[in-house]
């Protein structure tokens, strides 16, 4: 039987906290969430390699490093009303409800979320909601919002999830081309936008009103 626990703790200590980062929050958290649940049928036993994995729908789930730099960089406290955009296979939303209050999670394809809901419910997660929709209006009625975070690359930062944010408040989204991006931190306090770059990573494009066209054909 496959210890799926001791590939946690590997997953963990050689891809993550090897590469410098030590939020202990974000490493206890990951070592706890089944992430093999998150992956298609058969692809379990690759779950915890240092790769994304294909989801169908030409989509994949991040790379298990990605996915701690990412929530290391919102700085979640558990108090946190957070909006993601590209719920996908649902893992980064599941590692996220663990560490703040409350996620609303918006995914283009209504496949994908689905199976994310269906995932998220039998691990018991009940602070999510999943919206089927173009996040890239953001999600209105429940704005502002503490932390924003995007799972998929964008040409540029969205005006509605600036406008969204709440102050203070903390937006993670790749940025650039459409196959390289630079992983932007944009923070929010005082009525001032303050932007950096935390280094490159590679993500699939964030499709809608206010980035990349639909794919056609
Ligand atoms: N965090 C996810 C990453 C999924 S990949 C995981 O680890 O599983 C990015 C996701 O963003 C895809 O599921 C894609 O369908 C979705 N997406 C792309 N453009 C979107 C948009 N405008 N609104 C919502 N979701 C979008």
């Amino acid at each position: 039987m496959t210890d799926w626990e001791d590939l946690r703790r590997d997953m963990v200590e050689f891809q993550i906290a090897a590469r410098g980062l030590s939020d202990s929050r974000v490493l206890a958290t990951m070592r706890e969430v089944p992430r093999h649940l998150f992956v298609g049928r058969g692809m379990e036993a690759s779950a915890y390699g240092d790769h994304a994995l294909p989801i169908g729908e030409e989509q994949t789930i991040s790379q298990p490093y990605m996915v701690a730099l990412m929530t290391a960089a919102l700085r979640l406290t558990g108090q946190e009303k957070v909006l993601e955009i590209g719920t996908g296979s649902g893992y980064q939303t599941a590692v996220i409800s663990k560490l703040a209050d409350r996620v609303f999670s918006v995914e283009r394809i209504e496949t994908l979320a689905t199976r994310a809901r269906e995932t998220l419910d039998t691990l018991g997660l009940t602070n999510i909601s999943i919206l089927v929709g173009d996040g890239t209006i953001g999600w209105k009625e429940f704005a502002p919002y503490d932390r924003i975070l995007v799972t998929a690359g964008s040409p540029a930062v969205p005006i509605s999830l600036i406008e969204q944010l709440a102050d203070p408040g903390i937006l993670v989204i790749p940025v650039g081309p459409r196959k390289m991006q630079q992983l932007r931190i944009v923070e929010k306090r005082d009525g001032i936008i303050e932007k950096h770059d935390e280094g490159g990573c590679a993500f699939v494009p964030l499709v809608g009103k206010d980035a990349w066209e639909v794919p056609t054909g």
